[in-house]
C-alpha cells in the first residue's frame, strides 16, 4: 500500500480533523505530568473539544508532579560502562552514589509485571539505590510503585542483564547519580465535554499526557485524537445514554487524572469505554469486564468486518485510567492496539501508517457503543 493511499481507500473520509489533532498533540512534544507542555495540551484540547461540546471545560486537581533532569548510571572502574537506564517515574533522587549490586528480589510494575531488582549497596551494606530489569523488552520508563522512599530506581533492559548478573558475580563497583525532585505545587488538568442529556451516561476516556522521553504519538495522541473523532461523529447518532469525553492527565503517573476524576464522580454510570494506544499492529487488546460485559463486546467484534485480530484480557489489566472504575464497579473496556517495541521510547512519532489503525478504532467504538445500545443511527428504529 502506498503511504496516505491505504488510509483513503477506506471508503471512509473526514478523518482530517483527527490527523490535525493527532499532529497537533505530537508538536507540542514530551508531555510529562505536571509539565508546562502538559498544560499547553489541555488547552489545545479544550479548544478543540469546544467545537464538538459546548460546555467543554478543564477540570483541575491540586496535585504533586514529579520532575526528572539528568541522570547516570554506570560501572566505576570500566571504560564505556555505561549502562543503558531510565529512572522510574517517581524515583528519588542522588547526588551520586556508588557500591556493589545484589539480587533484591522483584518490583511489581502495574500489577502486570513481576520483574528482577537489583540493590545497588554500600562496603556498609546499605542499600543506596536499585535497578529493576525489563523482562524480554529495552530500558523505558515507567511507574515506580515501591513507595517514595528516596532512593534512585532505574529500569534497565533485557540487554543489560547480562552485565548486571556479571557484576553481581563478580562484585565491580555501579555508580551514578538522578537529579529529580517533586513538584508539590503542580496541577493535574483533566478536559471533560458531554453531549446528549440522558440521565445515565457512559464515559469515552484517552490520556494525553506521555512518560519524559517521548512524544507519545501513539500512546497516546493517537487515542486523543481518535476519542475526538468519535465524539465528534456522534452528530449523525441519538443518543440513548449521555456521553461524556474525558481526556485525561497523568496516566502515565499512577492514573492521577482519571482517579481524582472518578473519585468525586457520582453520576450514573453505565459503562467506560477507553482508548489507550493506537499502534502500528493489527492485535486489537481488549481489556474488559465483567465477564458478561466481555461477552457483548466479543458479540459485537466476532461479526466486525473491520480487520484485527482481538485479544481478551479480563479481568482488565489496570494499567489504564479505566481501573479506578472497574474498581467501582462500573463496566469497562479498554481498546488498543499495543505497540510494545515503541512503548514509552523516543521512535514513538508521528506516522502515516498508525492512521489506518486510528480510523478503525474509532469506527469500532461507534459501531460497539451502537452494539451496546448506548446510541441510535439517526432514521433507524
Ligand atoms: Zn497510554
Amino acid at each position: 500500500m502506498r503511504g496516505e493511499g491505504g488510509f483513503k481507500e477506506m471508503g471512509d473520509s473526514g478523518f482530517e480533523e483527527m490527523k490535525k489533532e493527532w499532529k497537533g498533540l505530537i508538536d507540542i512534544g514530551c508531555k510529562p505530568f505536571g509539565s508546562a507542555n502538559l498544560i499547553r495540551a489541555a488547552d489545545y484540547l479544550v479548544e478543540r473539544l469546544g467545537r464538538i461540546c459546548p460546555d467543554a471545560a478543564q477540570d483541575v486537581y491540586e496535585m504533586p508532579a514529579w520532575e526528572v533532569g539528568d541522570w547516570s548510571l554506570g560501572f566505576v572502574d570500566s571504560e564505556g560502562g555505561e549502562l543503558k537506564a531510565y529512572p522510574f517515574l517517581g524515583s528519588g533522587a542522588s547526588d551520586g552514589f556508588e557500591g556493589r549490586l545484589r539480587f533484591a528480589g522483584y518490583n511489581r510494575v502495574w500489577n502486570m509485571y513481576v520483574w528482577d531488582r537489583y540493590a545497588v549497596t554500600d562496603p556498609e551494606g546499605e542499600i543506596k539505590a536499585y535497578v529493576t530489569i525489563r523482562e524480554g523488552g529495552g530500558a523505558i520508563p515507567q511507574m515506580l510503585f515501591t513507595g517514595t522512599g528516596g532512593l534512585p530506581h532505574f529500569m534497565v533492559g533485557e540487554e543489560e542483564r547480562s552485565r548486571i548478573l556479571e557484576a553481581v558475580e563478580s562484585g565491580a563497583r555501579i555508580g551514578g547519580f538522578v537529579q529529580a525532585k517533586m513538584q508539590p505545587d503542580s496541577r493535574c488538568y483533566d478536559v471533560v465535554g458531554s453531549l446528549g442529556d440522558a440521565d445515565e451516561k457512559v464515559v469515552l476516556c484517552a490520556h494525553f499526557d506521555t512518560v519524559y522521553n517521548t512524544t507519545g504519538a501513539y500512546d497516546n495522541a493517537a487515542g486523543a485524537a481518535a476519542l475526538l473523532e468519535t465524539a465528534r461523529r456522534l452528530k449523525t447518532y441519538r443518543l440513548k445514554k449521555r456521553v461524556e469525553i474525558l481526556l485525561t492527565d497523568g496516566e502515565e503517573f499512577d492514573l492521577r487524572g482519571a482517579r481524582a476524576r472518578c473519585a468525586k464522580d457520582q453520576e450514573k454510570t453505565a459503562a467506560v469505554i477507553n482508548l489507550d494506544g493506537v499502534g502500528r499492529e493489527n492485535i486489537l487488546e481488549v481489556w474488559s469486564g465483567p465477564e458478561s460485559f466481555e461477552r457483548k463486546i466479543r458479540t459485537y467484534l466476532d461479526k466486525s468486518r473491520e480487520e484485527f485480530t482481538p485479544v481478551y484480557i479480563c479481568p482488565p489489566p489496570p494499567g489504564s485510567d479505566h481501573a479506578p472504575y472497574f474498581e467501582k464497579g462500573i463496566p469497562v473496556c479498554m481498546l488498543t492496539f499495543n505497540d510494545q517495541g515503541i512503548l514509552h521510547t523516543p521512535e514513538d512519532v508521528y506516522e502515516e501508517s498508525k492512521l489506518a489503525n486510528m480510523s478503525k478504532i474509532v469506527r469500532l467504538t461507534l459501531g460497539l457503543m451502537e452494539h451496546l445500545g448506548f446510541i441510535e443511527k439517526i432514521g433507524e428504529q
